[in-house]
């Protein structure tokens, strides 16, 4: 359900937010971007005469722990809110429904840690039912548990049937990412990058036959080019992937993925920032180096072809673009997606940990379409899963 259609006067919303923000030795948040990604949904529910019980987990504490609780969130969710927050000790039982019961329109709580209780990850009904007792409605925002099937990001939905909806933040996140799997504007390119194949197979597995173009990059790039026969040197490579590899290769001849794959490297003798470089064809990458960013002639194919795509989704760097000597190809691909939004008004998304990253370091996070919150959740989507938190709030 969407979030305009529930009606809110008078009710409390337990809304499921990511508040699993960085803190520091002094416990003090460190990065405060999901405590504002979940402001629209937090200030839709009190424009609507609603008020608020957030909840959310943090850490990965085994039982109560002081050094996990959420309590150390509260003075920047009350500065970044504008408005004082009541905190309930616990998330569940008298403590919690202390505080819940008794909210009046406009106020807003916030619960302690919910992995504090392992119920919560074991998807416990009877908790789930515990954590239901502290609203009316439910509003699930946190893409970044999506993919987990834990009490209240899934189980709990069931006490809801009809008053349960996707936050704002969330529902963004589905669209982005429909935008791009259920009804693309062609042609459609996905760029998959990163460490290894083992960790991208799911993925790129699923986008074969479903895009239009395929890139690979990064250190994966590696197997796939052994797996034919080339010659890489002392660079990354899972030889025991062989064999997917070429059937990536084949499916995609079969389905008409155009599947490209970086023809020169930037190789470098060390795996350091001052390595001695040269670059060569990346099936002849002589012995003792090792490949460490796509060289210059593939920047320039892979942004030909992010240049003429009308949705383009990225996943993973092109290099070791942590250190500014292999950092271009992830920067020119960066910079690519934001020509291509500005220029043709391109759809692109780009998600997972070191994208993000990568685009932040570029300074062009704000010039591309969407960018993902949720690594996890947003890769298993790509694999074609079926995210128990979507699907409980779809049923
Ligand atoms: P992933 O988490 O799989 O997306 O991988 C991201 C990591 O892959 C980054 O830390 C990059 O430094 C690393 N990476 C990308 N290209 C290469 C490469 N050619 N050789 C070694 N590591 C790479």
């Amino acid at each position: 359900m969407q979030l305009s259609s529930l009606d809110l006067k008078g009710q409390r919303a337990l809304i499921r937010v990511d508040f699993n923000v960085p803190l520091n030795e002094a416990r003090e948040v460190t990065d405060d971007t999901r405590i504002r990604a979940a402001l629209p949904t937090i200030q839709h529910v009190l424009n609507e005469g609603g008020s608020v019980v957030l909840m959310s987990h943090l850490g990965r504490p085994k039982g109560p722990d002081a050094e996990w609780s959420l309590k150390h969130v509260l003075p920047t969710l009350e500065r970044l809110l504008g408005q004082s927050v009541q905190f309930a000790a616990d998330c569940v039982d008298d403590v919690a429904l202390d505080v819940s019961q008794f909210l009046k329109a406009g106020e807003v709580a916030l619960l302690e840690n919910l992995r504090f209780h392992p119920e919560e990850e074991e998807g416990d009904e009877f908790f789930a039912g515990q954590l239901a007792e502290n609203g009316d409605v439910y509003i699930n925002d946190a893409f970044g548990t999506a993919h987990r099937a834990h009490a209240s990001t899934a189980v709990i939905a069931r006490f809801f049937p009809e008053d349960k909806a996707f936050g704002l933040l969330l529902a963004a996140e589905i669209d982005a990412l429909k935008k791009v799997l259920a009804h693309p504007e062609k042609p459609l390119t996905a760029i998959i990058g990163g460490a290894k194949v083992s960790s991208k197979l799911g993925i790129i597995e699923h986008l074969v036959g479903r895009v239009d173009r395929l890139i690979i990059g990064g250190g994966m790039a590696y197997t796939f080019v052994q797996a034919q026969g080339g010659k890489i040197g002392n660079s990354l490579v899972e030889s025991e992937m062989h064999a997917q590899a070429l059937e990536i290769l084949k499916k995609a001849e079969a389905t008409g993925t155009e599947l490209l794959l970086p023809i020169d490297t930037l190789a470098a003798d060390a795996f350091a920032p001052d390595a001695a470089t040269q670059i060569v064809a990346t099936s002849e990458i002589p012995d003792g180096w090792m490949g460490l960013d796509i060289g210059p002639k593939t920047r320039e194919i892979f942004i030909e072809s992010v240049s003429t795509s009308r949705t383009i989704l990225w996943n993973g760097p092109m290099g070791v673009f942590e250190m500014p000597a292999f950092a271009a190809g992830t920067n020119d691909v960066a910079e690519a997606l934001a020509k291509a939004t500005a220029d043709h008004g391109a759809f692109t998304l780009i998600g997972g940990g070191d994208s993000v990253a990568a685009i932040n370091q570029a300074g062009l996070a704000d010039q591309v379409s969407y960018v993902s919150t949720g690594g996890g959740a947003m890769l298993e989507y790509l694999e074609g899963k079926v995210l128990p938190g979507i699907q409980a709030i779809e049923d």
